[in-house]
């Protein structure tokens, strides 16, 4: 419904609800499940989002965060149940993954205040506030405004040619001049009064965050997970770390599609299946996949 693909849009689609409720999950995992005994689909996608809002509310270690997570274990216990009592464990596969992490944050002690820095009105344009921040300086003020922010403390400043290759950012063409990335657990913002509040029970957008996700995709904290299982994946088998760009190869494989271009590498995701590449519709002629991206922070419940 929303997003059309090379001119292509889901059969079936529910629009996208911010923080949709744990009941609305379980709703739609019972409706991917029936799309497939009935035939009516060959793969559903679930995006699960509560975890990420209380981790970003309440932080990565909160009770709030574990609550969500215990929810989703239960949701997903009957799910395995449901594929069992229908007897699809041969035709389906799962896929459940999160695109990030998250780790801590203070905004009583660890907020980089731009306006204590430099002028913000040297500024042309700025976007973001948290682990990174880009900036537009006004003409004229980019080497002034480059110096000033490379003396702040839990930050680095990086110019376009100067972002590291491993981030694969700095070639797009909606990267700024000046691009600043805070050290784990900072948040950079304009000023104190700019940060992003949350509406707590007060009903006023004053509420702290303590989760955060964004920073330096090498820290443990910034990693997400992956887990799968169905007839096309090894059973007790534990893989290396992947890349969120990996999966892409992963699913087309179980639902028997040939993967476009892409920047995943098909030798790190190769080893957790039963089938060589290429196999897998010819082996299972009529699996699913259920893909579920659920935004968890950490595994422990
Ligand atoms: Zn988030």
């Amino acid at each position: 419904c929303e997003a059309e693909i090379l001119g292509v849009r889901p059969t079936h689609c529910i629009e996208y609800k911010y923080a949709p409720t744990d009941i609305q999950f379980a709703n739609a995992v019972n409706d991917a499940l029936d799309s497939f005994k009935s035939g009516r689909a060959d793969m559903a996608a679930i995006y699960y989002e509560r975890i990420d809002v209380e981790g970003h509310h309440f932080g990565p270690a909160s009770q709030q965060r574990k609550d969500a997570l215990k929810a989703v274990d239960t949701i997903l216990q009957h799910m395995t149940k449901w594929i069992q009592d229908e007897s699809l464990q041969d035709d389906l596969n799962v896929i459940m993954f999160s695109d990030h992490g998250m780790t801590d944050i203070f905004w009583m002690d660890k907020v980089i205040e731009l306006n204590k820095y430099i002028n913000l009105s040297d500024l042309q344009q700025t976007q973001d506030q948290g682990p990174v921040v880009s900036l537009w300086p006004a003409p004229g003020k980019h080497a002034e405004i480059y110096n000033k922010l490379s003396a702040v403390e839990h930050m680095t400043v990086y110019e376009k040619e100067a972002i590291p290759s491993r981030f694969h950012y700095k070639k797009g063409k909606f990267v700024s001049p000046l691009t600043l990335l805070a050290n784990k657990g900072w948040f950079i913002a304009k000023s104190r009064d700019t940060l992003p509040f949350w509406a707590n029970s007060t009903g006023k957008k004053e509420g702290w965050q303590h989760g955060w996700h964004g920073y330096d995709n090498e820290l443990m904290d910034m990693r997400g997970f992956f887990m799968a299982f169905g007839p096309d994946f090894k059973s007790d088998f534990r893989a290396a770390p992947i890349r969120s760009v990996d999966v892409y190869n992963v699913m087309c494989h179980v639902v028997g599609v040939a993967p476009l271009p892409n920047n995943g590498s098909w030798s790190r995701v190769e080893c957790m299946l039963r089938a060589p590449a290429g196999a897998a519709a010819a082996v299972h002629p009529s699996s699913c996949v259920l893909g579920l991206l659920l935004l968890l922070c950490k595994l422990t419940l």
